[in-house]
Order: C-alpha cells, then sequence, then structure tokens
C-alpha cells in the first residue's frame, strides 16, 4: 500500500516537474524577451534621438557656418572670385556637410557660390529664397526636397538651407545657403552610431510624410500618402501602419512586417531639425537581430534554470525517496518489534498473571510445596510448611530438604538414597510415606511425592516436593485397625470353639446324626470356616497395617510349600465335589531354598491358589509356576478363569475391593486376600502384579529375592 502511494507520488511529481519545465521555460522566455525588448526600445530611442540631435546639430552648426560667411555682404564684383574661393574653402571643410555655399544678393541674384556656374543665378524661380526674403523675420528656410544622386552616383535626397544675411546696420541685404544630402546625414550618423545589424533609418516629413531618407531609393521624397508610393508597397507588408505612425505619433514603438516580408520593430522620434521644420525619424530593426542575442542568454539562461530546477527536484526527489524508503523500513522495523514487544509483553503480562495466580495457588495450597535446586537446597516453601513444619520460611529457605537441621531425618538412610536415586539418577517422580518431625520434636506422617523438573537438555533444574500430613488419617487407620484387631480377636475364640464343637457333632461324639442332620452341621461348619477365614483376614491385615506383624525368614524349598498348599485346595475339591479342577506345579529350572517367612509366603500362595479355585469354570486347569529370573524367583499362579474386566483392573490390590464378574459368581469373598498378599510380598523384599483377560483366564506373578526377606521383630505372626 506504502510502496503504491510512493510510486504515484513519485509519478505526480515528475509529471509535475514536467509542467513546471515547460510552463517556467515559456513564461521565461516570454518574461525574459519582454524584458529584452523593453531594453532594446529604450536602446533604439536613444539611437533615434542621437540620430534626430545630430540632424538638429549639424543644422545649427551649418547656419553657423552659413552666418560665417555671411560677411560677403559687401562684395562687389572684383570680389567675387575671392567671394566664390572662400565659399568652396568652408563647403570642402571636412566638418560641413553643406554644398554649394552661395551668396543671394538683396536683389535675389546669385553674387558668389562656391560653385561659380551659379553665380547670376535668379534666386526668385526658388520658393524658398523668395520665402525667406518675404518674411519680416527672415527666418531660416529649408528648401523641398529634390531627389538626385551624390557625386558618388548614389540616389539621394538633397535640399536647400539659406539664413538671412545683415549688414552692419542691421539691414536684411540677402541670403546664405547651401545644399546638403541626407545621405549624408544618415551615413555620418551610422558611422557614429553601432546600429544593430539589418537596421536602417527613415527620415520623413510631417505632415506631408514625404520619405527624406530610406534605404530603399524607390521611396525617396516620396510622399507615403501618394498613390505613386501605396503601388510601390507590398500587399503583405504594413510598412505603412509603421510611416503613418511615425507622421503622426511621437516616440512609438511597432512591430510591422517590411516590405521583404520580415518582422522588425520601428521606433519613432519627432525633431523640429529647424524652427518650423518638423522631421519624423524612425529607426527599424529586424525582430530576430533583436532577440537574437536575447534568445541566447534566453537559452542559456533557461538551461541554467533547468539544470538547476533538476538538480533540485533531483535531489528532492532522491532525499524523499531514502526518506520514504527510510522511513518505510524504519516504520516496518518499528511496527515488527512493536508487534513483537507488545507479544511478548503480553506474554509477559499472561506469565506473569499465571505465574502470580500458581504462586497464589502454591502459597494457599493445604498441601506442604517446596521447590528445591538440583542439589536439594530450598529455594521456595509454602505457607502449608510453615504451618506443618512449625519453621519459619527464612528458617528454611537455603536448607537442605529433609535433612535433620529442619524436618527431615527420621528415616532410614536407604529410604533417603532411595528417593535421591529415583528423583535425581531416574529423574522420576518419588512417592511414598515418610515420617518427618515438626519444629517442636512431634513427629508426623506425611505422603510425600518429589518431582524432578527437566530443563531442555535434559537436566534437572529443580525439585517440587509435596507432601500431605497423613498423620491424623493414620490414626484413624491405627484406630480401625484396632478395632478390627479387636473384634477380630474376639470373634475368633468362639468362632474356634464353635468349629470344635461343629466337629465333634460331625464326627458322632454325642451320639449319631441323621442324615439330614449331618447336612445341616456341615452347612453351619462351611459358614463357621468362611467366618474364621475372614476373621484371619481381618487380623492379618490389621497386624501388618500395625506393623505388629513380625518376619520371621527360614530357609524354604517353595516347591514344597507351593505343593501343601495344592493339596490343600486338591483335597477341598474332592471335599466339595463340586469343581473338578487340575492343580499343578511346573518349577522351571533349579529353584534355591531361599530364606522366607514360610508362614507368609504361603498365605501369599494360599490367597492366590484360592481365588484360581474360585474364580475358574468347575473343570479348569490351575498351573503355579517357579522360575528363577536373574536375583529374584519368580511364583505365578496362572488360571482359566472369569478374569478381570479391564476397567477394574487398578483397583485389584485396594482393600475390599472385588470385581463385578466375581461377586456375581462368588458371592462369598472379602476382597482382602490380594491387598494382604501385596503388604506381605512387598515386606517380604519381592513385588505383586498380574495379567488377565476377561473368559480366558487370570496370571499373578510375585517375586521374592534370592537373598532372601530381612527379618523384622514384631508381636505376632500371621494367623493361617
Ligand atoms: P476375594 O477373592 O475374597 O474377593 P481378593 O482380595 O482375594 O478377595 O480378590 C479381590 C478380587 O480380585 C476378587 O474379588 C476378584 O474380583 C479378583 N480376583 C482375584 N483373583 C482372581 C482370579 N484368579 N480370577 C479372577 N478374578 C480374580
Amino acid at each position: 500500500m506504502i510502496k503504491k502511494a510512493t510510486y504515484l507520488f513519485l509519478f505526480i511529481i515528475f509529471v509535475g516537474y514536467l509542467y513546471f519545465v515547460h510552463n517556467f521555460s515559456n513564461s521565461l522566455q516570454k518574461s525574459t524577451q519582454e524584458n529584452s525588448i523593453q531594453e532594446f526600445k529604450k536602446y533604439q530611442k536613444v539611437l533615434d534621438q542621437s540620430f534626430a540631435s545630430l540632424i538638429v546639430s549639424e543644422f545649427s552648426k551649418m547656419e553657423q557656418e552659413l552666418i560665417l560667411v555671411s560677411e560677403l555682404e559687401s562684395v562687389k564684383d572684383a570680389d567675387i572670385e575671392k567671394c566664390n574661393d572662400s565659399l568652396f574653402k568652408v563647403t570642402s571643410s571636412t566638418t560641413t556637410l553643406l554644398n554649394n555655399i552661395t551668396r543671394v544678393g538683396p536683389d535675389k541674384v546669385f553674387i558668389c557660390s562656391a560653385n561659380p556656374k551659379n553665380t547670376g543665378v535668379d534666386g526668385s524661380q526658388y520658393a524658398y529664397i523668395n520665402e525667406i526674403f518675404e518674411d519680416p523675420n527672415h527666418k531660416i528656410v529649408l528648401s523641398t526636397p529634390f531627389l538626385t544622386k551624390t557625386p558618388k552616383g548614389v540616389s539621394t535626397v538633397i535640399m536647400a538651407i539659406h539664413v538671412p544675411v545683415y549688414n552692419s546696420q542691421g539691414d536684411f541685404v540677402g541670403t546664405l545657403g547651401g545644399t546638403f544630402y541626407l545621405n549624408d546625414f544618415v551615413e555620418k550618423f551610422t558611422e557614429l552610431n553601432d546600429l544593430p545589424k539589418g537596421s536602417w533609418p527613415l527620415i520623413i516629413t510631417i505632415p506631408d510624410g514625404v520619405l527624406l531618407y530610406h534605404p530603399n531609393t524607390d521611396y525617396l521624397n516620396k510622399s507615403i500618402y501618394s498613390e505613386d508610393f501605396s503601388n510601390l508597397l507590398n500587399k503583405n507588408s504594413d510598412v505603412k501602419k509603421v510611416l503613418d505612425n511615425a507622421v503622426y505619433e511621437d516616440g512609438i514603438q511597432l512591430e510591422y512586417y517590411t516590405y521583404a516580408g520580415s518582422k522588425n520593430i520601428g521606433t519613432t522620434n519627432h525633431i523640429e531639425p529647424l524652427p518650423g521644420e518638423k522631421w519624423s525619424l524612425v529607426i527599424s530593426s529586424p525582430i530576430d537581430v533583436v532577440y537574437k542575442d536575447v534568445n541566447s542568454t534566453l537559452q542559456k539562461q533557461r538551461l541554467l534554470y533547468i539544470s538547476l530546477v533538476s538538480v533540485v527536484v533531483f535531489l528532492s526527489l532522491v532525499a524523499f525517496i531514502i526518506l520514504v524508503r527510510g522511513n518505510v523500513i524504519l516504520k516496518r522495523q518499528v511496527d515488527s518489534k512493536t508487534k513483537d514487544l507488545k507479544i511478548q509483553a503480553d506474554k509477559l503480562e499472561k506469565s506473569s498473571v499465571e505465574l502470580r495466580k500458581f504462586k497464589e495457588a502454591a502459597d494457599s495450597a493445604y498441601d506442604h510445596i517446596i521447590i528445591t535446586d538440583p542439589e536439594g537446597i530450598i529455594l521456595y516453601a509454602n505457607d502449608a510448611v510453615e504451618k506443618i513444619t512449625g519453621y519459619k520460611k527464612k528458617e528454611i529457605i537455603g536448607k537442605k530438604a529433609g535433612s535433620k537441621d529442619l524436618w527431615g531425618g527420621l528415616m532410614p538412610k536407604e529410604f533417603y538414597k532411595k528417593m535421591w536415586k529415583t528423583i535425581k539418577i531416574d529423574k522420576k517422580s518419588f512417592v511414598g510415606q515418610i515420617e518427618n518431625r515438626r519444629k517442636n520434636g512431634q513427629r508426623y506422617f506425611a505422603l510425600s511425592t518429589i518431582s524432578p523438573v527437566l530443563n531442555s537438555s535434559d537436566k534437572v533444574d529443580f525439585f517440587v516436593g509435596i507432601e500431605r500430613d497423613i498423620t491424623k488419617e493414620k490414626e484413624v487407620d491405627t484406630m480401625k485397625t484396632d478395632f478390627i484387631s479387636l473384634v477380630s480377636h474376639q470373634l475368633r475364640t468362639p468362632l474356634s470353639a464353635m468349629k470344635w464343637f461343629l466337629e465333634m457333632l460331625l464326627d458322632g461324639d454325642v451320639g449319631k446324626l441323621s442324615k439330614e442332620q449331618k447336612e445341616y452341621i456341615q452347612n453351619i461348619d462351611e459358614s463357621n470356616e468362611r467366618m474364621i477365614s475372614l476373621v484371619n483376614d481381618l487380623l492379618n491385615i490389621s497386624r501388618i497395617e500395625s506393623g505388629r506383624i513380625k518376619i520371621d525368614p527360614e530357609p524354604t524349598d517353595l516347591s514344597k510349600l507351593v505343593n501343601s498348599v495344592i493339596e490343600e485346595y486338591t483335597a477341598l475339591c474332592l471335599k466339595e465335589g463340586r469343581r473338578k479342577l487340575n492343580i499343578h506345579l511346573k518349577v522351571t529350572g533349579a529353584i534355591p531354598v531361599v530364606s522366607v517367612d514360610p508362614k507368609l509366603i504361603r498365605n501369599v500362595f494360599s490367597n492366590l491358589i484360592g481365588n484360581a479355585y474360585k474364580y475358574s469354570k468347575p473343570n479348569g486347569k490351575v498351573t503355579v509356576e517357579l522360575t528363577v529370573d536373574k536375583k529374584f524367583i519368580v511364583c505365578s499362579v496362572e488360571d482359566s478363569g472369569i478374569g478381570i474386566p479391564e476397567g477394574q483392573k487398578n483397583k485389584i490390590f485396594d482393600k475390599f475391593f472385588r470385581a463385578t464378574n466375581a461377586q456375581s459368581v462368588q458371592s462369598d469373598g472379602t476382597g482382602l486376600g490380594l491387598y494382604l498378599a501385596k503388604s506381605v510380598v512387598e515386606s517380604s523384599g519381592g513385588k505383586i502384579w498380574f495379567k488377565s483377560t476377561v473368559n480366558k483366564g487370570t496370571t499373578f506373578y510375585f517375586t521374592l529375592p534370592i537373598k532372601g526377606s530381612k527379618p523384622k521383630d514384631g508381636e505376632v505372626s500371621i494367623s493361617n
């Protein structure tokens, strides 16, 4: 958009520039021409005036000269020759334009003359002689012009001038006069003045309009008003216009087309060469001569101006382009930077808002939250940490998490080792129950989750530790466990007594029972057994959870142990008669004797085989397998029973959990067996897991360390 606008702008500037140059050069030309013509006209006027003054001064000179020789008044016949000589001398002087100076006597007869031929001529035949004689004031007279040729043969107008001569008494005694060629005036004038090339002067009488001087000798001594003259004029020429004006207007300047068709400019000036005599002088110059100098000056000026303007326009354009480009680039850069900054600012704002939210959330969280550096030095602790531990934040920040200086250090070294290995080396989250100590010395239990936060190069940036104080839950659990323990314990004694009495009844110790009686008593016995089993499970769980159960490892032959359990269930099969299960042991490789608590492990096998028994089809197959995998003995119990539904697998080891399909095929069940088995396996140093497909079967696996379980002191053993 900006680019287009710039190009359009440049285009307009360019067109504007062309228009300007065109107009500028025209107006420059016009104004310069006008100025120059004005100048030229002034100059021509000066020329004209100088022509006029020349004529006037020449005339007055003639008058002087004529007066000089007017002493010849008293010439006698004897002096005629002398008179002739002196007049000839005057005539031939270089200063005068006069010829044929003649002394006319009182009788109008030519007494003497520079041209001796004139002596004796009767002057009364000349109108001008009569005029001066008859004029009471005897004013100087000028003859009418005559067309003649100079001694050099050039056509010209000739005129005579006569001045009065007075004797010593002041009486008029005739005239003194001479003739002059108008050509001589013009020659003298052009000699004195450097006329523009092709220019010429004109002399016209006023008011007759007789051309006394014109370069075209055809016009000479003709009145411009005569028909003769009109016939000579070229139809296309408007020379008449100038000549008319020359007669009637003084000081006029006109442009006109000459006889030859060229354009000239004429300047007119009226003079009075002698009192009462009026002439118009015109200097005509070709207009292209007038413009020539002007034109060349104009060209130069125009070129200079255009160059100057071009340079200015070019520099302006360059400056403009640089500015616009610079501005556009700058603007673009500024825009994109501003955008970036805005985005960054928005992001920052957002993240700072989010950060604040997170901090507020973390600060006010119910759980204890700490953030440490990769070495475990605490960088952040929330309010809950203060509440739970009793330490102030300023005491906490900068110290090592889990150290004795703070709330930690109560767990066995192995626990901490394992925790650090998990979070720092394996870079995984660690979850575990932990016992800690508040500042006041009180102990408490926490469920701790510590997670490493990794950077882009997979290195630990910091750790986040979240702990929940579960002391109260633990207490409640303990109370529950205690209660269950108590109840189970109390139930066990009467149940055992009932078992004895029922067995006595069934054995016929108190008399033979009818078939029907025996059947009832058997049912009561089975229910009693289930009750005993439930009470045992509850008791065992309470013992395990309260940590009162002891682990008493002894070298154990697992095959033997498994077989005894299998026998038990095979017997049960026979006894119940409902199922024809094929339960067998498969031992892969040599199974070493392992140091475990046989009662506990038997309970595990009993639970798993019992489940396989319960959840199998009546004539299904149960395989118990023992193998060795590296440092562990792997035990598995595989059945081809109902399987465990997919969505419930994750709850299988939870206390009291029973899958829906299990509940429908076997109403009896506590959901405690696997919970117990898991507790036992883990406390024996192993792991438990399973694989299952609904309606195809289930395999439970558990491991036992070949090196054996660690013994543990406790008040009681497990009840089977
Ligand atoms: P109980 O067997 O008394 O219900 P357990 O703790 O032993 O309790 O087992 C929990 C649940 O696990 C069972 O209710 C059943 O849903 C499921 N289960 C355990 N073993 C098997 C098995 N071999 N086949 C199918 N389901 C099983």
